[in-house]
């Protein structure tokens, strides 16, 4: 880390430190580290599967079997990766009282096996499976489990038989009406918002950041490159969110004295 990010860091742990009402909005840099490629770099899942043609909310309807051949790969990246130093920093911010909110954009479900204790969820959570027919739920693990036992693929609803879609944000859904008014709602009421491993640029996520901002409330961006939301950042610190946040809670703690 060299000298200005050392300083920039320092700023942010005292206006942590000092906050009142933190808020994270997290993105798919923070689970890189935990074995998920971003979907949109080169080999990610868009990469090779047309999300028009196998993320659309109508490719499942018209042919779910289609869509699993995508979405198993999903599951296994669900099922197999663990919460790395960067959701485990930010579940320590919450124990010290400061972040009172993740609003996360992945759905692989790591803030909560971390241990986040208020986690809002924008696009769904690829552990839960739902049947659109009856409304049966489970989880990617325990479906899992079973279609090895069975042999039986795409995983099928116990109650009616129909094929289970993962309770995650299709293209062509909208954002779950609860999620994005409690974001919204969460970032109103911060005085700091840290956006953590997202170019933010998707809209509605993309409009979070600026809601605090217009509140009078501060964003550190740490991300491995600049984006657009940078020039509106207090700070953005440069480098791996598995990297920069536990040395920013460190020095959070250096502050506190906890
Ligand atoms: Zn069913």
């Amino acid at each position: 880390m060299d000298e200005s990010t050392e300083k920039k860091l320092r700023y942010a742990a005292q206006w942590l430190a000092d906050s009142l009402w933190a808020v994270a909005l997290t993105g798919a840099g923070l689970s890189v580290d935990s074995g998920i490629p971003d979907f949109r770099s080169p080999g990610g899942l868009w990469d090779r599967f047309d999300p028009f043609e196998y993320a659309h909310v109508e490719a499942f309807h018209t042919d779910p079997i289609k869509v699993w051949q995508m979405l198993k790969e999903l599951s296994d990246l669900v099922i197999n990766a663990k919460p790395n130093p960067g959701h485990h920093s930010l579940v320590e911010l919450s124990e010290m009282g400061i972040l009172q909110a993740v609003i996360t954009q992945n759905i692989d479900n790591l803030h909560q096996e971390a241990g986040s204790p208020e986690v809002i969820e924008f696009h769904g959570n690829g552990n839960r499976l739902v049947c659109l027919s009856c409304g049966w739920t489970t989880t990617a693990d325990k479906a899992h489990e079973k279609c090895e036992a069975t042999g039986e693929f795409p995983p099928s609803c116990e109650s009616c038989g129909s094929i289970m879609k993962p309770e995650v944000i299709f293209f062509g859904e909208p954002i779950p009406a609860k999620a994005l008014m409690d974001s919204q709602e969460q970032a109103q009421k911060a005085d700091l918002i840290l956006v953590v491993g997202t170019s933010a640029t998707v809209v509605p996520a993309s409009n979070i950041p600026l809601l605090t901002k217009r509140a009078g409330g501060r964003i550190v961006e740490i991300n491995l490159e600049t984006t657009a939301l940078s020039p509106m950042a207090d700070v953005t610190l440069l480098g791996s969110t598995t990297d920069i946040l536990p040395r920013l809670v460190q020095a959070v703690r250096e502050i506190k004295g906890v």
